[in-house]
């Protein structure tokens, strides 16, 4: 007989709501998008998890679309669908640019908004454009649907506020009102993960986000400030070396990282002057 025994289970829904009732009567699951994070965690044996809930095949979280002038991303929309999305690149180009950035064409293709954010690492390319944008996330449960802040979402290291009934059904992204910027330093143009990502909006208050230095993706708010008020961006440079945390990692060294980190600074600032 060939046959396998496997530990795994995999329960398949076939709606949102069918999700959200597995998730709170037949919970603890992990929920399953695009599965690049996840099967990386399997195959090298990190992950004790046995029991998932496949959302992948759910269109209704995968729509791109504007609503009462609010740009909505469904939870389950891949990096090719932002990179070709009109909306998308009008809107919000940072992201597009992003998108562009993360993986190969097998990673673009597979890889979910919604995964990027939930798996929260420090190093997700579309978390500094997110802090950004000042989005909200769409949290939903089998009896609430909530909404919350981009920037309140991680509570530290890979910690975050959702409940384990939740998914993330969408992103929201309201106009961005300024002159937008992104930069992924990295070994290499693709396939590589970030040493430090940058991703900024030149308006009177400007929003500046640095990924890959701290324990989650930060937003600088006196380096902000300091450029608000005319500070130079040598002074500027200098309050964000204070802002970050940078650690040593296979990836970098702390002292790249923070040195990077200020030319990013210059680098937007001169390139959106
Ligand atoms: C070769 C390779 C290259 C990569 N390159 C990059 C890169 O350059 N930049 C980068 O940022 N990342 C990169 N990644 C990481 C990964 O591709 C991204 O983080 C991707 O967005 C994850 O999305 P996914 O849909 O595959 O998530 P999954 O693997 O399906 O899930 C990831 C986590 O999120 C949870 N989750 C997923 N969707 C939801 C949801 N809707 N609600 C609640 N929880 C959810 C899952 O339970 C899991 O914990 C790379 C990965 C690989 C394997």
């Amino acid at each position: 007989m060939r046959t396998a025994v496997s530990p795994l289970s995999l329960l398949e829904p076939r709606s949102v709501r069918e999700a959200l009732a597995m998730l709170r009567d037949e919970g603890p699951l992990v929920p399953l998008a695009g599965c690049t994070d996840v099967y990386v965690a399997l195959n090298f044996g990190t992950s004790k998890e046995t029991r998932f809930l496949n959302l992948w095949p759910l269109d209704e979280l995968r729509k791109i679309e504007v609503r009462d002038g609010v740009l909505s991303i469904g939870a389950l929309a891949t990096y090719t669908q932002m990179i070709r999305s009109p909306l998308v690149r009008k809107r919000v180009p940072i992201l597009a640019a992003a998108s562009r950035e993360i993986g190969g064409l097998q990673i673009q293709n597979r890889g979910t908004i919604g995964g990027n954010v939930a798996n929260a690492s420090p190093a997700g390319d579309t978390l500094p454009v997110l802090a950004a944008a000042e989005a909200v996330l769409v949290l939903k449960s089998a009896g609430q649907t909530r909404r919350v802040p981009f920037n309140s979402f991680y509570t530290g290291y890979r910690k975050t506020v959702k409940r384990p009934d939740e998914i993330i059904a969408a992103v929201e992204i309201p106009s961005v009102p300024g002159r937008q910027w992104f930069r992924k330093v990295g070994t290499r143009a693709a396939q590589a993960i970030s040493k430090v990502v940058m991703a900024a909006v030149r308006a009177p208050r400007p929003r500046i986000a640095l990924g890959s230095v701290a324990p989650t993706v930060i937003r600088l708010p006196e380096t902000e400030a300091l450029l608000a008020a005319g500070g130079s961006i040598a002074d500027a440079r200098e309050t964000l070396a204070r802002e970050i945390q940078p650690i040593d990692d296979l990836r970098s060294t702390a002292a790249y990282r923070s040195w990077v980190s200020g030319n990013l600074l210059e680098r937007f600032w001169s390139e959106t002057a």
